[in-house]
């Protein structure tokens, strides 16, 4: 670990803490299963995700650092407990992983919002998602009563929950923020198909569109108001209401009446 200079452009913020590294493995609901990790770095949540899988697939974008896991973890590589592949998770297809798998990542936080949508919505989607994010990220997915379109989508396909804090001290270098583990679990595909998919993400986005605005106002964008008027005396919705006042069920119920009333 001494020899190695964390590259900011790539969030390099290395876990210093087995105990921290075991917590998060413990926490990820890991039952006889395949875990993909993005984001290895050094290892140190490696370990206890093989002590725990019955395989491991890592994704490292970071050549130096792959080739350092590959003396590490040459005996897993070579019993074929840990498959490493160096490249960009962005661009990884799920679809190889034949397995229901568990993902596990501490990743940069500029793209932990991509990575959970990605995961959520692609087909082969994982089981369970724990996610390192950023401390108030977590409370505003899990834990906060104003809901906000990351919210609702992560509500959408499973139950988030906020496990633990990680003051920034546990990381080399430390970041300007505390972290905390974010769990989403019983991960399902909620729509019918594609179609109601796309609908609802596109009255979902429109809705948070302009945060200022009433919900009805950001929704003209994609209804009329007179079906807007009808959708809300159907939902039981306030005429006050803002996006961030709607439940999960409440948005679920919107969407439905819009679309019935179109
Ligand atoms: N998991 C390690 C730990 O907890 O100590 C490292 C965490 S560090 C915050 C993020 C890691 O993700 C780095 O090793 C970095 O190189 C890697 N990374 C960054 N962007 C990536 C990407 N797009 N795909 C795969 N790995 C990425």
């Amino acid at each position: 670990m001494s020899n190695i200079r964390a590259k900011k452009s790539l969030g390099q913020n290395f876990l210093m803490h087995a105990r921290t590294a075991e917590r998060i493995a413990d926490g990820a609901h890991i039952e006889n299963q395949t875990v993909l990790e993005i984001g290895p770095g050094t290892g140190m949540l490696t370990k206890p995700l093989l002590a725990r899988a019955t395989h491991v697939v890592a994704i490292e974008t970071d050549k130096a650092l792959a080739e350092k896991l590959t003396e590490t973890f040459a005996s897993d590589i070579s019993e074929k407990k840990l498959t490493l592949i160096v490249g960009d998770v962005r661009t990884f297809d799920t679809a190889s992983i034949t397995r229901p798998y568990a993902l596990v990542a501490n990743i940069p936080y500029y793209i932990t919002g991509e990575i959970i949508r990605t995961f959520l919505t692609t087909k082969n989607k994982p089981t369970s998602i724990t996610i390192l994010v950023q401390k108030e990220v977590a409370e505003r997915i899990a834990r906060s009563k104003k809901e906000s379109l990351l919210s609702i989508a992560v509500k959408t396909y499973g139950v988030p929950a906020y496990l633990f804090t990680v003051p920034r001290g546990a990381f080399v270098p430390a970041p300007s923020v505390d972290s905390a583990v974010l769990t989403i679990t019983g991960i399902h595909m909620p729509f019918k198909n594609e179609q109601e998919e796309t609908r609802f993400f596109e009255i979902l986005r429109a809705g948070f569109a302009h945060k200022r605005k009433l919900l009805a106002g950001n929704l003209t964008a994609v209804a009329k108001k007179e079906t807007i008027s009808k959708a809300y005396t159907a939902s039981n919705i306030p005429p006050k209401a803002r996006a961030e006042d709607l439940s999960l069920s409440v948005w679920q119920n919107l969407v439905q009446n819009l679309s019935a009333v179109d």
